[in-house]
C-alpha cells in the first residue's frame, strides 16, 4: 500500500456501534478517529498504512460494522485532516473550550480551556460533554463559588477543569482508563489548574465511605448503562444542598432515571435536551440534594 497513512470509512445503524469500533480502532492502533455526520453518519479511521491489517481485522469482528477500502493519504492530507470540524466552542460568554490550534472567536473575553483532541472523551464537541458544561456554567454563582466538585468518568477532564475556571475551588476526577486520566492530567497543567484537581484511576467507589456527602457539585456524563449502578453513590457523595449533574442520557431514558433521582434524594430542577447532527436527543439532569 502506498503512502505512510490510511483512512479507512466505518459505518454502523447505531451510534453505540459506532463508538465501539472507534474503541477498537484506538486499540488497533488508529492515530485518529473522525465523526463525520451523514447521512449516514461515519467514521473516518487513520491509521499507518502498516496498522492497516491488524486493525481490517479488528474491525471485522464487529456484526453490523461496514467497513471501507483503506484509502492511502498524501502526508499533508493526513497532518491536516484530522483538524477538520475541531473548532472553539462557546458554552457562554464566560466560557470556550477550544484545542490549541484553534482560536477563541474575535473579542471572546471569558475563560479559555484549551484541550488538545487525543485519544480521551472530552474536548467539548460531544453532545453530551456540551450539556454537562452548559448545566455547570448555568449552575447558581454562590453554588459553584468555592465548591468542591467530584467529575465521574473525567474523560480529558473537561468539566472539572471548566468547574475550575468558573470558581469551583477543587475536582476530583476519577476514569476507568488510565488514558483518561493520563490525558486529565496534562490538560490540567496545560490550563495551570493542576494543582487544584486531583485524579485517580478507578471507579467512584474507590473513594470509599469518606466521599459521602463530600462534594458540593458531582458531575458524570456516563451512558445510562453505566450511570445506573453509579447513581446511589453519586447522589451520596453530593453533600444536602449540593447539585447533581447527569449528562450522556438519551431523551427516551429520562422516565427512567429522573425518579431514580428523586428517590436517592436529590430534587430534578433542570433538563436540558440537545439534538446532535445524527438525530440522537441527549438528556442532561440537574439535581438538587435536599436538606434532609
Ligand atoms: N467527562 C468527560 C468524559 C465523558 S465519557 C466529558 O464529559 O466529556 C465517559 C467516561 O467515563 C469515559 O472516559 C469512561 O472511561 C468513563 N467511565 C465509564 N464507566 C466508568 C466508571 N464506572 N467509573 C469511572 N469512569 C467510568
Amino acid at each position: 500500500m502506498e503512502g505512510r497513512f490510511v483512512r479507512i470509512e466505518v459505518a454502523g445503524d447505531s451510534e453505540a456501534l459506532r463508538e465501539q469500533a472507534a474503541a477498537e480502532a484506538f486499540e488497533a492502533g488508529a492515530l485518529g478517529v473522525e465523526e463525520r455526520d451523514g447521512p449516514p453518519p461515519v467514521l473516518w479511521i487513520y491509521a499507518n498504512a502498516a496498522d492497516a491489517g491488524p486493525l481490517l481485522g479488528a474491525l471485522a469482528q464487529l456484526a453490523g460494522l461496514r467497513v471501507g477500502a483503506p484509502e492511502a493519504l498524501p502526508d499533508t492530507a493526513w497532518s491536516e485532516a484530522w483538524k477538520e470540524g475541531l473548532e472553539a466552542i462557546v458554552i457562554s460568554p464566560r466560557l470556550v473550550v477550544r484545542p490549541s490550534f484553534a482560536p477563541a472567536p474575535a473579542g471572546f473575553a471569558g475563560a479559555e480551556l484549551v484541550i488538545e483532541p487525543g485519544q480521551a472523551f472530552g474536548t467539548g464537541g460531544h453532545a453530551s460533554t456540551r450539556l454537562a458544561l452548559e448545566a455547570i456554567e448555568g449552575l447558581p454563582a454562590a453554588a459553584l463559588a468555592g465548591a468542591r466538585v467530584l467529575d465521574v468518568g473525567c474523560g480529558t477532564g473537561v468539566l472539572s477543569l471548566a468547574a475550575l475556571a468558573l470558581g469551583a475551588a477543587s475536582a476530583t476526577g476519577c476514569d476507568v482508563d488510565p488514558l483518561a486520566t493520563a490525558a486529565a492530567r496534562e490538560a490540567a497543567a496545560a490550563n495551570g489548574l493542576g494543582k487544584r484537581f486531583a485524579l485517580y484511576t478507578g471507579s467512584l467507589a474507590a473513594l470509599g465511605p469518606r466521599a459521602a456527602g463530600a462534594f458540593d457539585v458531582v458531575v458524570a456524563n456516563l451512558l445510562r448503562r453505566e450511570l445506573e449502578p453509579l447513581l446511589a453513590a453519586i447522589a451520596r457523595a453530593c453533600r444536602p444542598g449540593g447539585h447533581v449533574i447527569l449528562s450522556g442520557l438519551l431523551e427516551s431514558e429520562r422516565e427512567r432515571v429522573e425518579p431514580r433521582l428523586d428517590a436517592l434524594g436529590a430534587r430534578v430542577v433542570a433538563v436540558r435536551c440537545f439534538s446532535d447532527a445524527t438525530g440522537d436527543g441527549w438528556l442532561s439532569i440537574l439535581g438538587l440534594r435536599s436538606l434532609r
